[in-house]
């Protein structure tokens, strides 16, 4: 466990604050830079080649071959308890875990993971849709996005009517992450449209893509894509009721609270691959007769990256250590992802300056990341979500001015 902030050890009489990893911690992330470096990394350049070719870069068979190997390592299921067969780490480790993924730009996620509020799943529904989707036998998706309902996602106006046992989907989401790959969906649809969305009038379901809803591919400025899913008159078994008739949007903002603090964590190693390749770059190319590092235009980039790197990566930890400590995550997660997102897009932004025309070029990954990181500020919370939350906690006196720390 990783001793940040509220953890005091006395030393010589003192007490101070500690920031150091455990001994465990730093075990298990370098076991993870390891198989990264030496499993992952070597890929790197075939997926720039292939998605220069408008191909996937890395192919669902051999991501799975990699999740394989990985679990062969010991990483299967970071977040997944043990009796599914998962590591069930603690989020300071899943942090760190997500930060050395960041680091290579091949689209490698650990496997025998699944959405968590699967876990809410009664026992059949286990059998049927969490286990499959662990062993990564099945691909889900998580379906709150409409096109009338993005931040505001309250709004929803897919109706869930009931039919006899079943029920009756109607509507459109958008912006599916796995929306076309997904085998099952996990929706979440207005069931009663006399209680408010958030208490009690919206449930979620299970719907398997055989009972009728289809994925419509979405591009956008990344790579790989969501999609629409469409629902025209879904007929869903009353059993595909996921955790209790109401509570549907209770279960979505579960969801997306996990990955404010996960996806700043990737955003860490990205920006640390990405400052390393500026450092190297400036440190080499010559230009006026001298290495671009000795320019203080450039030096004066590179310490401003690393300071964000920094601030994010202490603002990630201690969300993480929250977590972890049982404590209502939610003021600090929100700052993690609105710093985090934010620091990652303004460091690769310096770091495509750095490298000038080689990096716009499609040779290096860094236009890739300067795509892809730019959605960081938009999905699971846009900037402006986060900031309402973290505002609304203060003005609202939930949370004190460092309150942590009082
Ligand atoms: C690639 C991708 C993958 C996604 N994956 C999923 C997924 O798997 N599942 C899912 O359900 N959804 C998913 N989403 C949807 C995503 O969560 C939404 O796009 C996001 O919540 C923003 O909603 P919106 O696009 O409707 O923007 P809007 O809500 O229309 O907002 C537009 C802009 O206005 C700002 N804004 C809105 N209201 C306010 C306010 N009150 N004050 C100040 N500013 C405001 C927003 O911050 C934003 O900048 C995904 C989106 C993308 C692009």
């Amino acid at each position: 466990m990783a001793r940040i902030s509220a953890y005091h050890r006395p030393v010589l009489g003192r007490t101070i604050v500690d920031f150091s990893l455990s001994d465990e911690e730093k075990a298990v992330r370098e076991t993870a830079r390891t198989f990264i470096r030496k499993e992952v990394m070597p890929l790197e350049q075939e997926v720039l080649r292939r998605e220069r070719a408008h191909e996937h870069g890395l192919r669902l068979d051999e991501l799975r071959e990699l999740q394989t190997k990985a679990r062969a390592f010991g990483f299967w299921g970071l977040a997944t308890p043990e009796e599914y067969g998962g590591m069930d780490l603690p989020a300071v480790m899943q942090s760190l875990i997500w930060t050395e993924i960041g680091r290579s730009w091949v689209p490698f996620r650990f496997g025998g993971e699944a959405d968590n509020i699967l876990f809410f799943a009664n026992d059949e529904q286990k059998a049927e849709f969490l286990r499959p989707t662990i062993e990564g036998d099945r691909i889900s998706c998580f379906a709150i996005t409409e096109p009338g309902a993005g931040s505001d996602a309250a709004n929803i106006r897919m109706t869930a009517r009931r039919d006899g046992d079943d029920w009756i989907l109607d509507g459109e989401k958008t912006f599916i992450t796995n929306g076309n790959d997904a085998d099952f969906a996990i929706v979440v649809a207005v069931s009663d449209r006399d209680q408010d969305v958030r208490a009690g009038g919206s449930t979620a379901f299970l719907v398997d893509r055989s009972m009728g809803w289809r994925s419509e591919f979405i591009q956008t400025m990344g790579e790989g894509g969501p999609a629409s899913l469409v629902f025209d008159s879904v007929r869903v078994p009353g059993r595909n009721v996921l955790g209790e008739v109401g509570q549907g949007f209770a279960l979505g903002m579960q969801w997306i609270g996990k990955g404010r603090y996960i996806i700043p964590s990737h955003a860490v190693g990205v920006a640390e691959r990405a400052l390393r390749m500026a450092i190297d770059h400036a440190n080499t190319r010559e230009t006026f007769g001298k290495p671009l590092a000795t320019n203080q235009a450039i030096q004066w980039m590179i310490a401003d990256s690393e300071t964000e790197l920094e601030a994010a990566r202490w603002l990630i930890l201690r969300a993480a250590w929250t977590v972890d400590q049982g404590a209502d995550a939610r003021h600090a997660s929100s700052m993690s992802k609105l710093y985090g997102a934010r620091m990652v897009n303004d460091v690769v932004d310096r770091v495509l300056q750095i490298h000038g025309g080689m990096g716009y070029t499609r040779e290096l990954p860094i236009e890739r990341w300067y795509r892809q990181m730019r959605l960081l500020r938009i999905f699971e919370g846009t900037d402006e979500m986060q900031r309402l939350i973290i505002s609304r906690d203060l003005l609202r006196g939930f949370t004190e001015i460092g309150g942590h720390l009082a």
